[in-house]
């Protein structure tokens, strides 16, 4: 999963950046609402966590942006606590949940995850599909009910393909996804999280199209 978080504040930034981080969720992190714009209109993201209160230009203005452009980006606000009138105003402007702060990271991890899901419309916290299963609370992942052990980015992979299942994915795709701003990109670093994948998993569940990319069959075998 990979989010844009708009927080201007440097402290709050840094902290909720390193907790998404440590669940297994890369964050871009931006601290002005234009900054964020741009960013958002050069990447996409599966979520944006944004602060109302904002330089250049605030989060209610830039999600109005976005809804007006008609960009279906799931967005978590962040609101000043027991500012009722903030939530209101951010829900009718196209926010799809709020935070009011202070808020636990946990908490928040678990909403992101929430929101991927109703925006994929999968109604269980557990992806199944075929003989895999995976966790994202969690982050473990079983074959055959069967735990297996996936490095961070083995996992961030399978879970692209998996919430994308009969879609074919790019490697650029799936790089989007697993690394953020300032990340250092090893070439065939997609290549080696796949070869991985279907040696602890099993070698039919990914299929290549060869100079497209990667994609699981909706009823893998
Ligand atoms: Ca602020």
């Amino acid at each position: 999963m990979r989010v844009l978080l708009v927080e201007d504040d440097p402290l709050l930034g840094s902290g909720v950046r390193a907790g998404l981080e440590q669940a297994g969720v890369t964050a871009d992190w931006t601290q002005d609402g234009e900054e964020a714009e741009a960013a958002l209109s050069a990447m996409t993201y599966d979520a944006v966590v944004l602060d109302l209160g904002l330089p250049r230009m605030d989060g209610l203005s830039l999600l109005r942006r976005l809804r007006s452009r008609h960009d279906p980006v799931p967005v978590l606000v962040l609101t000043a606590r027991g500012a009722v009138s903030d939530r209101v105003t951010g829900l009718d402007a196209g926010a799809d949940d709020y935070l009011a702060k202070p808020f636990d990271l946990a908490e928040l991890q678990a909403r992101l995850r929430a929101l991927l899901r109703r925006s994929r419309g999968i109604a269980t916290p557990v992806i199944r599909c075929g003989r895999i299963e995976l966790d994202p609370a969690a982050r473990a992942a079983t074959l055959d009910g069967k735990p297996v052990d996936l490095l961070p980015r083995e996992f961030a992979t399978l879970e692209a393909l998996l919430l994308n299942t009969g879609r074919v994915l790019s490697k650029a795709q799936i790089e989007d996804r697993l690394y953020g701003w300032g990340d250092e990109i090893e070439s065939n670093a997609i290549e080696v999280y796949v070869h991985h994948l279907r040696r602890k998993l099993y070698p039919d569940l990914i299929r290549t199209v060869r100079g497209v990319g990667y994609f699981v069959p909706k009823d893998p075998t």
